[in-house]
């Protein structure tokens, strides 16, 4: 197979990755490839349908999202959630209403779906991402680094590694890393790699004519959150949330009626007129996950200090939503993880 040369070589199409390419194209530094296993950019933003099946909130603190929306030209809008919602804590109890208090901040989406970024951030070197592409090591050449994939071997002087680290163990590296940045990778949990989302888009948002604004809190039962998922431009329907785990091992069609039954009783038979029904179940995509998953609901710790120092004689470069020492885990961790490796790359 063909040895195939760039300066830098950027492994990962997800938000960091492709935020990393687009500071170097801004730059100039345009002599660049991207290696993607998935047959798509994104990574952990994936929107399908009209439904966030990956990342979907940010809040205002989290500003390298709103600053790279705004580079972009891309608008943002609220999460709706006017009226009453619905929560569940008990099999025995009756449901409770609550009202979300107008005045508190809420969370925001992205108008497009999440996905309008990492394609905004593609559109001018599309052609460099080589899809498909399935990295399995990096060795330290001399003067360059040699990665290995199973569509041949690539070679660059400089690597930014945006691989979630917790799976980056996969890979062989030649020689081996340090052992405190084994471990660190390995105990670095990926965050949300445990998560099953639920997505339905509907003719007509017939929860808000009931004053339900579409949110659900379930402390028991299918569905642990759900919210109005409806567009931009509130002419697309939707209610998407996150399913319990429980549910994982259920068939598919067990799952999705458990599902279905659940948001019936707290939202209406009207349920049953969805136009679409999705799920996604991040454990079983090896693109993000690894068998030793374990469910994580709290953001764990992130941006342990390896990560922000170079490998291979300055030539390995950690990057990633989990490498980053602000908002780790998020999207604006894999903003400022993009934009600082990059820096650390041109030093
Ligand atoms: C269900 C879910 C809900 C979320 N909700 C939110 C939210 O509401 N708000 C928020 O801020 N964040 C949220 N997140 C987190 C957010 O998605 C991430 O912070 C962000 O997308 C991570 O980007 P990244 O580039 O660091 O990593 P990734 O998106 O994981 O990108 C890594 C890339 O590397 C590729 N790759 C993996 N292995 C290989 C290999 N061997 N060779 C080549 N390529 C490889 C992957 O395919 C992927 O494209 C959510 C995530 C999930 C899964």
């Amino acid at each position: 197979m063909n040895e195939i040369f760039s300066k830098y070589i950027i492994i990962g199409a997800g938000l960091s990755g492709l935020t990393s390419a687009f500071q170097l194209y801004k730059r100039g530094e345009t002599d660049f490839t991207i290696l993607e296993s998935r047959d798509r950019v994104g990574g952990r933003i994936c929107t399908h349908d009209g439904i966030d099946l990956g990342a979907t909130w940010f809040q205002n603190h989290h500003e390298e999202v709103s600053s790279l929306l705004d580079e972009l030209e891309l608008q943002k809008f609220h999460q709706y959630s006017e009226g009453r919602s619905v929560l569940v804590y008990s099999t025995m109890a009756p449901e409770h209403y609550f009202q979300s208090d107008p005045n508190a901040p809420s969370a925001f989406r992205i108008a497009g779906g999440s996905k309008a970024i990492v394609e905004a951030l593609a559109t001018s070197f599309s052609k460099k991402i080589k899809m498909n592409t399935i990295v399995s090591g990096i060795a330290e050449i001399g003067s360059y680094l040699k990665i290995k994939t199973d569509r041949g071997v690539f070679k660059a002087e400089k690597v930014i590694l945006t691989i979630p680290p917790k799976i980056a163990t996969r890979l062989e590296f030649t020689p081996q890393l340090p052992e405190a940045v084994t471990r660190a990778m390995d105990a670095t949990h990926t965050w949300m790699s445990n998560a099953i989302k639920v997505g339905l888009t509907f003719k007509t948002p017939f929860w808000r004519d009931k004053n339900l604004s579409g949110t659900l809190i379930g402390q028991v039962g299918s569905v642990t959150e759900l919210y109005d998922h409806s567009n931009a431009n509130d002419d697309h329907f939707a209610l998407m949330g996150f399913v319990n785990e429980g549910l994982r091992d259920d068939s598919p069609e067990k799952r999705k009626k458990r599902i279905l039954d659940y948001l019936i009783k707290y939202l209406g038979t009207e349920i049953s007129d969805y136009m679409t029904y999705q799920e996604k179940d991040w454990s079983q995509d090896w693109n993000t996950s690894c068998e030793m998953i374990k469910s994580v609901y709290m953001s764990p710790a992130y941006g342990n200090p390896v990560f922000s120092k170079t490998y291979f004689n300055g030539k390995l470069i950690f990057s990633g939503a989990e490498t980053s020492p602000k908002h780790g885990g998020y999207m604006d961790g894999a903003i400022y993880s993009g934009i600082t490796s990059v820096e650390k790359v041109l030093k």
